[in-house]
């Protein structure tokens, strides 16, 4: 007898793969038969949570373990402390999204979570079809967070940071508030800061950040290492109880997400946001839109679409990051001590109006935007 055809396959369970199913399984296909497969191996795992900030209405907004009412801002001389208005910086540890999604999954009868290792994602004949381990899944879709990118599709940026969690002998942390960024270290060239995430007052996850443009060369690992430990100094005795890193490509273009009954999600299909390097949100919308295409049109490409002039605004910055990359800290900097913040993340979340996009732009000197928009405008007229 031939094997059953699943309604979707899911390859890979990590964030998009996992919020997807969720939002599946919360929604009119739960009676319906999903099977998600990931291979469970911890150096695939990079992010053990994510940080991430909301206005409090998506499926999952409810399993962040921390939430905080407020960020610290230091940059271009400025050292404040943001209210997030009616927004929240939230954290969803791994864990949590799994013991969560798992719940979900456990009420649809149909729906499986299986370990196994995807060898390939493709469009066949008249079905998707998924190899693991040797074995073919074949499904209506397929949706698709590990396949390697195509070969040759270069970065616009890139953002590289390593993490650390500790715990220090004294303390050193403000518990209700995550720094969101500390320029206040030696940028060798290009635009780093550090990132801290507070636990309690003694641990913390800190992380020094780098984003480096298109022509720039990323520091390694070793390299933000030491500047990590450099910046560490400063609170005595600490122990170092887990480490992070990666080096995430950031793309302005949208990535080519489809072809037939595959559609490439998370990562891969190119949901982390390109001047900042966030996709949590992007990735919880886009399982929102999945979800709700699926069950009003019978396919999954009613998707949300980044609107152009948000791309043209990313390219802009990157553009000037990668002439300059000082100005960094001066855009991130005024844009969050000279507007609310809940201006700044709406627009980072590609949902202001006209007007408020132009009172940001206000508070930016805007000569290195002008240059960086006629660089871009020439290359664009040229072809290039
Ligand atoms: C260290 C790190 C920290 C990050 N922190 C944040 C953050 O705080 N906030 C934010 O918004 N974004 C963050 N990001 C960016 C982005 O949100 C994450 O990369 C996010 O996990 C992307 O989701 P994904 O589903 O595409 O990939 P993943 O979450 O990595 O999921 C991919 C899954 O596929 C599995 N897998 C891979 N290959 C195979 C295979 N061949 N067979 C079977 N399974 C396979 C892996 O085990 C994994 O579970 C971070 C990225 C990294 C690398």
């Amino acid at each position: 007898m031939a094997d059953p055809v699943f309604d979707a396959v899911i390859a890979g369970g990590g964030l998009s793969g996992l919020s997807l199913a969720a939002h599946l399984g919360a929604g009119p296909w739960r009676d319906r038969s999903v099977l998600v497969i990931d291979d469970c191996t911890p150096a695939r795992r990079p992010a053990a949570s994510w940080g991430y900030w909301t206005a409090g209405i998506g499926l999952l907004d409810g399993v962040a373990y921390r939430s905080y009412a407020r960020v610290r801002v230091q940059a271009a001389g400025a050292d404040d402390v943001v209210a997030l208005g009616r927004y929240r910086y939230q954290v969803v540890r791994r864990s949590d999204l799994e013991r969560v999604v798992r719940s979900v999954i456990g009420c649809c009868p149909r729906f499986a979570l299986r370990q196994g290792r995807v060898e390939s994602v493709t469009n066949g004949a008249d079905a998707a079809e998924v190899v693991v381990d040797g074995h073919t899944y074949r499904a209506c879709w397929a949706f698709d967070s590990v396949s390697p990118e195509s070969p040759g599709r270069s970065a616009d940026a890139r953002l590289a940071f390593v993490g650390w969690e500790v715990e220090c002998a004294v303390p050193c942390f403000d518990a209700q508030t995550p720094v969101l960024f500390d320029f206040r270290i030696p940028q060798a060239g290009r635009s780093r800061f550090v990132y801290v995430l507070p636990k309690d007052r003694h641990r913390a996850l800190v992380e020094v950040t780098e984003f480096a443009g298109r022509h720039a060369i990323s520091s390694t690992a070793d390299e933000l290492g030491a500047a990590l430990a450099d910046h560490m100094d400063r609170f005595g005795r600490y122990e170092v109880l887990r480490t992070e890193s990666a080096v995430l490509p950031l793309r302005v273009a949208p990535a080519a997400r489809r072809s037939g009954r595959v559609l490439r999600i998370g990562a891969r299909g190119g949901l982390l946001k390109a001047s900042t390097g966030y996709g949590y949100q992007r990735i919880q919308r886009d399982s929102a839109a999945i979800a709700a295409s699926l069950a009003q049109y019978g396919h999954p490409f009613g998707l949300l679409r980044s609107r152009r002039r948000y791309r043209l605004f990313d390219a802009i910055l990157l553009e000037v990051l990668d002439r300059e990359p000082a100005q960094l800290e001066l855009a991130f900097g005024q844009l969050f001590l000279a507007n609310p913040a809940e201006r700044v993340l709406r627009f980072l979340d590609e949902d202001t109006r006209p007007l408020d996009e132009v009172r940001l732009a206000a508070t930016l000197a805007p000569r290195p935007y002008l240059r960086a928009a006629s660089t871009l405008l020439l290359a664009h007229a040229s072809g290039r």
